[in-house]
Protein backbone atom coordinates (compact mmCIF):
# COMPACT_ATOMS: atom_id res chain seq x y z
CA UNK A 1 0.00 0.00 0.00
CA UNK A 2 1.15 3.47 -0.56
CA UNK A 3 2.46 5.22 2.55
CA UNK A 4 0.50 8.27 3.33
CA UNK A 5 3.32 10.66 3.64
CA UNK A 6 6.47 10.00 2.47
CA UNK A 7 9.75 12.28 2.81
CA UNK A 8 12.64 11.93 0.54
CA UNK A 9 15.52 13.54 1.20
CA UNK A 10 14.24 16.35 2.55
CA UNK A 11 15.98 19.36 3.74
CA UNK A 12 15.17 22.97 4.19
CA UNK A 13 17.42 26.76 4.35
CA UNK A 14 16.02 29.55 5.99
CA UNK A 15 17.34 32.76 4.06
CA UNK A 16 16.86 35.87 6.37
CA UNK A 17 18.68 39.26 5.08
CA UNK A 18 21.62 38.59 7.73
CA UNK A 19 22.43 35.09 7.41
CA UNK A 20 21.46 31.20 5.70
CA UNK A 21 20.76 28.74 8.20
CA UNK A 22 20.52 24.95 7.36
CA UNK A 23 17.43 23.77 9.53
CA UNK A 24 16.87 20.27 8.39
CA UNK A 25 18.69 17.90 6.36
CA UNK A 26 18.41 14.22 4.78
CA UNK A 27 14.65 13.73 6.60
CA UNK A 28 14.13 9.96 5.22
CA UNK A 29 10.33 8.99 6.51
CA UNK A 30 7.26 7.13 5.61
CA UNK A 31 4.24 6.99 7.70
CA UNK A 32 1.80 4.36 7.13
CA UNK A 33 -1.87 4.45 7.05
CA UNK A 34 -3.39 4.08 10.52
CA UNK A 35 0.25 4.90 12.00
CA UNK A 36 0.21 7.58 15.20
CA UNK A 37 3.75 9.22 15.14
CA UNK A 38 6.38 11.37 17.54
CA UNK A 39 8.74 13.34 16.48
CA UNK A 40 11.10 14.79 19.42
CA UNK A 41 14.37 16.18 20.22
CA UNK A 42 15.68 19.38 21.47
CA UNK A 43 14.35 22.58 20.91
CA UNK A 44 14.94 24.17 17.46
CA UNK A 45 16.03 20.60 15.85
CA UNK A 46 13.04 20.99 12.67
CA UNK A 47 10.17 19.52 14.29
CA UNK A 48 7.93 22.27 13.87
CA UNK A 49 9.95 22.82 9.86
CA UNK A 50 9.13 19.17 9.08
CA UNK A 51 5.40 19.33 10.12
CA UNK A 52 5.16 22.49 7.71
CA UNK A 53 6.38 20.79 4.83
CA UNK A 54 4.20 17.91 5.03
CA UNK A 55 1.58 20.25 5.51
CA UNK A 56 2.09 22.32 2.63
CA UNK A 57 2.85 25.59 3.79
CA UNK A 58 6.95 25.57 3.50
CA UNK A 59 8.68 23.90 0.38
CA UNK A 60 11.48 22.27 1.33
CA UNK A 61 15.15 23.64 -0.24
CA UNK A 62 15.57 20.30 -1.74
CA UNK A 63 13.74 16.58 -1.62
CA UNK A 64 10.04 15.73 -2.12
CA UNK A 65 7.30 15.01 0.05
CA UNK A 66 4.31 12.97 -1.06
CA UNK A 67 0.66 12.25 0.46
CA UNK A 68 -0.99 9.38 -1.29
CA UNK A 69 1.49 9.35 -3.54
CA UNK A 70 1.61 12.71 -4.97
CA UNK A 71 3.74 15.75 -4.60
CA UNK A 72 2.95 18.44 -1.78
CA UNK A 73 2.65 21.38 -4.21
CA UNK A 74 0.67 23.63 -1.33
CA UNK A 75 -2.17 22.83 2.05
CA UNK A 76 -4.77 20.27 0.93
CA UNK A 77 -7.97 19.01 2.94
CA UNK A 78 -6.36 15.67 3.28
CA UNK A 79 -3.91 17.01 5.86
CA UNK A 80 -5.00 18.42 9.05
CA UNK A 81 -2.82 20.66 11.00
CA UNK A 82 -3.59 21.20 14.99
CA UNK A 83 -1.40 23.69 16.96
CA UNK A 84 -0.15 24.71 20.44
CA UNK A 85 -2.71 27.63 20.58
CA UNK A 86 -5.77 26.78 19.48
CA UNK A 87 -6.60 30.23 17.36
CA UNK A 88 -10.29 29.89 17.79
CA UNK A 89 -11.90 33.11 16.24
CA UNK A 90 -13.28 34.86 19.27
CA UNK A 91 -16.23 36.58 17.96
CA UNK A 92 -17.72 33.24 16.62
CA UNK A 93 -19.49 30.66 19.01
CA UNK A 94 -17.72 27.31 19.29
CA UNK A 95 -20.16 25.62 16.40
CA UNK A 96 -18.90 28.34 14.06
CA UNK A 97 -15.35 28.14 15.01
CA UNK A 98 -15.67 24.01 14.68
CA UNK A 99 -17.52 24.83 10.89
CA UNK A 100 -14.98 27.15 9.60
CA UNK A 101 -12.99 24.45 7.68
CA UNK A 102 -15.73 23.36 6.02
CA UNK A 103 -17.06 26.74 5.27
CA UNK A 104 -14.53 27.33 3.72
CA UNK A 105 -13.94 24.71 1.43
CA UNK A 106 -17.66 24.84 0.33
CA UNK A 107 -18.62 21.87 2.02
CA UNK A 108 -21.33 22.98 4.57
CA UNK A 109 -24.18 20.72 4.04
CA UNK A 110 -26.65 19.46 6.42
CA UNK A 111 -25.09 16.44 6.81
CA UNK A 112 -21.36 17.78 7.77
CA UNK A 113 -23.20 20.15 10.23
CA UNK A 114 -24.48 17.16 11.71
CA UNK A 115 -21.44 15.61 11.67
CA UNK A 116 -19.95 18.07 13.48
CA UNK A 117 -22.44 18.39 16.29
CA UNK A 118 -21.70 14.50 16.88
CA UNK A 119 -18.30 15.21 16.72
CA UNK A 120 -18.71 17.95 19.55
CA UNK A 121 -21.21 15.20 21.69
CA UNK A 122 -17.99 12.92 21.53
CA UNK A 123 -15.62 15.32 22.60
CA UNK A 124 -18.20 16.09 25.94
CA UNK A 125 -18.74 19.26 24.10
CA UNK A 126 -22.76 19.28 22.97
CA UNK A 127 -23.65 21.68 25.27
CA UNK A 128 -21.09 24.13 24.35
CA UNK A 129 -22.10 25.08 20.66
CA UNK A 130 -23.53 28.31 21.15
CA UNK A 131 -20.47 29.71 23.93
CA UNK A 132 -17.86 31.49 23.18
CA UNK A 133 -14.43 30.83 23.17
CA UNK A 134 -13.93 32.55 26.52
CA UNK A 135 -16.37 30.82 27.98
CA UNK A 136 -14.80 27.89 27.96
CA UNK A 137 -11.56 26.29 29.49
CA UNK A 138 -8.20 25.60 27.95
CA UNK A 139 -9.02 21.70 27.67
CA UNK A 140 -12.45 22.76 26.33
CA UNK A 141 -11.05 24.91 24.03
CA UNK A 142 -8.67 21.96 22.56
CA UNK A 143 -11.12 19.40 22.31
CA UNK A 144 -12.70 22.34 19.82
CA UNK A 145 -9.93 22.92 18.21
CA UNK A 146 -9.60 18.94 17.46
CA UNK A 147 -13.25 18.59 16.04
CA UNK A 148 -12.60 21.62 13.29
CA UNK A 149 -9.61 19.84 12.49
CA UNK A 150 -11.52 16.53 12.08
CA UNK A 151 -14.59 17.98 10.55
CA UNK A 152 -13.12 18.61 7.38
CA UNK A 153 -12.09 14.80 7.60
CA UNK A 154 -8.51 14.99 6.77
CA UNK A 155 -6.60 11.09 5.87
CA UNK A 156 -3.64 13.08 8.13
CA UNK A 157 -3.60 15.32 11.71
CA UNK A 158 -0.42 16.70 12.18
CA UNK A 159 -0.32 17.94 15.80
CA UNK A 160 2.12 20.56 17.21
CA UNK A 161 3.08 20.47 20.77
CA UNK A 162 -0.95 20.66 21.31
CA UNK A 163 -0.88 19.88 25.12
CA UNK A 164 1.89 21.96 26.03
CA UNK A 165 -0.40 25.06 26.90
CA UNK A 166 -2.57 22.51 29.04
CA UNK A 167 -2.29 21.34 33.36
CA UNK A 168 -1.52 17.83 33.31
CA UNK A 169 -4.51 16.17 33.80
CA UNK A 170 -6.12 17.51 30.98
CA UNK A 171 -3.65 16.42 28.79
CA UNK A 172 -3.46 13.08 29.97
CA UNK A 173 -7.45 13.21 29.64
CA UNK A 174 -7.00 14.87 26.40
CA UNK A 175 -4.19 12.25 24.98
CA UNK A 176 -6.75 9.49 25.73
CA UNK A 177 -9.19 11.27 23.78
CA UNK A 178 -7.54 11.88 20.49
CA UNK A 179 -5.57 8.50 20.56
CA UNK A 180 -9.03 6.76 20.59
CA UNK A 181 -11.02 8.92 18.14
CA UNK A 182 -7.94 9.18 16.01
CA UNK A 183 -7.78 4.98 15.83
CA UNK A 184 -11.36 4.55 15.74
CA UNK A 185 -11.19 6.61 12.55
CA UNK A 186 -8.68 5.06 11.24
CA UNK A 187 -6.35 8.28 10.35
CA UNK A 188 -2.95 8.38 10.56
CA UNK A 189 -1.31 11.04 12.67
CA UNK A 190 2.30 13.08 13.24
CA UNK A 191 2.13 14.38 16.78
CA UNK A 192 5.00 16.60 17.70
CA UNK A 193 5.87 17.13 21.59
CA UNK A 194 8.89 17.83 23.65
CA UNK A 195 7.25 15.45 26.65
CA UNK A 196 8.92 12.07 25.87
CA UNK A 197 6.33 10.00 27.91
CA UNK A 198 3.69 10.92 25.98
CA UNK A 199 5.07 10.37 22.98
CA UNK A 200 5.86 6.47 24.17
CA UNK A 201 2.55 6.86 25.73
CA UNK A 202 0.99 8.09 22.43
CA UNK A 203 2.65 6.86 19.71
CA UNK A 204 3.10 3.74 17.25
CA UNK A 205 6.94 4.91 16.50
CA UNK A 206 8.99 7.83 18.00
CA UNK A 207 11.57 9.62 15.87
CA UNK A 208 14.29 10.93 17.63
CA UNK A 209 16.26 14.40 16.13
CA UNK A 210 19.22 15.86 16.94
CA UNK A 211 19.83 19.49 15.46
CA UNK A 212 21.93 21.63 13.85
CA UNK A 213 21.42 20.69 11.33
CA UNK A 214 17.99 18.79 12.56
CA UNK A 215 18.51 15.08 11.14
CA UNK A 216 16.60 11.70 12.43
CA UNK A 217 19.00 10.38 14.94
CA UNK A 218 16.92 7.59 15.80
CA UNK A 219 13.47 5.55 15.57
CA UNK A 220 11.97 3.90 18.72
CA UNK A 221 9.22 1.19 17.89
CA UNK A 222 7.20 1.07 20.90
CA UNK A 223 6.48 -2.64 21.62
CA UNK A 224 2.87 -4.24 21.02
CA UNK A 225 1.69 -4.17 24.65
CA UNK A 226 2.57 -0.55 25.12
CA UNK A 227 1.05 0.97 22.13
CA UNK A 228 -2.25 -1.28 22.56
CA UNK A 229 -2.82 0.10 26.01
CA UNK A 230 -4.93 3.83 26.24
CA UNK A 231 -1.69 6.14 27.12
CA UNK A 232 -2.76 6.62 30.95
CA UNK A 233 -2.18 3.06 31.16
CA UNK A 234 0.51 2.69 28.65
CA UNK A 235 2.34 4.53 31.37
CA UNK A 236 2.04 1.32 33.47
CA UNK A 237 2.73 -1.19 31.70
CA UNK A 238 6.02 -3.36 32.20
CA UNK A 239 8.97 -1.87 29.71
CA UNK A 240 7.73 1.71 29.54
CA UNK A 241 10.19 2.83 32.34
CA UNK A 242 12.92 1.17 30.77
CA UNK A 243 11.98 2.73 26.74
CA UNK A 244 11.60 6.28 28.15
CA UNK A 245 15.07 5.72 29.73
CA UNK A 246 16.48 4.74 26.86
CA UNK A 247 15.05 7.57 24.56
CA UNK A 248 15.71 10.03 27.23
CA UNK A 249 19.94 9.16 27.58
CA UNK A 250 19.97 9.27 23.67
CA UNK A 251 18.39 12.33 23.67
CA UNK A 252 20.98 13.94 26.36
CA UNK A 253 23.87 12.88 23.97
CA UNK A 254 22.78 14.12 20.88
CA UNK A 255 22.08 17.69 22.81
CA UNK A 256 25.27 17.15 24.18
CA UNK A 257 26.78 16.80 20.78
CA UNK A 258 24.69 19.73 19.41
CA UNK A 259 26.26 22.28 22.11
CA UNK A 260 29.67 21.58 21.32
P1 LIG B 1 11.46 22.90 16.62
O1 LIG B 1 10.03 22.92 16.23
O2 LIG B 1 12.06 21.53 16.70
O3 LIG B 1 11.73 23.65 17.89
P2 LIG B 1 11.83 24.59 14.27
O4 LIG B 1 11.43 23.75 13.12
O5 LIG B 1 10.87 25.60 14.74
O6 LIG B 1 12.31 23.65 15.46
O7 LIG B 1 13.17 25.33 13.90
C1 LIG B 1 14.33 24.68 13.39
C2 LIG B 1 15.43 25.70 13.17
O8 LIG B 1 15.05 26.61 12.14
C3 LIG B 1 15.75 26.54 14.39
O9 LIG B 1 17.13 26.79 14.43
C4 LIG B 1 14.99 27.83 14.14
O10 LIG B 1 15.62 28.91 14.75
C5 LIG B 1 15.03 27.94 12.63
N1 LIG B 1 13.84 28.60 12.09
C6 LIG B 1 12.56 28.19 12.24
N2 LIG B 1 11.70 28.99 11.60
C7 LIG B 1 12.45 29.96 11.02
C8 LIG B 1 12.17 31.12 10.20
N3 LIG B 1 10.91 31.42 9.84
N4 LIG B 1 13.21 31.88 9.79
C9 LIG B 1 14.50 31.58 10.14
N5 LIG B 1 14.83 30.51 10.90
C10 LIG B 1 13.85 29.71 11.34
MG1 LIG C 1 8.29 23.66 17.15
Amino acid sequence: MVPVVEMKNIAHVYVTDREASLAVEGIDMQVRKGEFISLVGPSGCGKTTILSVIAGLLKPSRGEVLVHGKPVNGPTSEVGYMLQQDYLFPWRTIMENAMIGLELTGRLTPDSRGRIENLLQEMGLGNSGTLYPAQLSGGMRQRVALVRTLATDPALLLLDEPFSALDYQTKLQLEDLIVQTLKERGKTAILVTHDLSEAVAMSDKVVLLNRNPGRIHRMFVIPDHIRQAQPFHARNQPGFNELFQEIWQEMQMTTREGVD
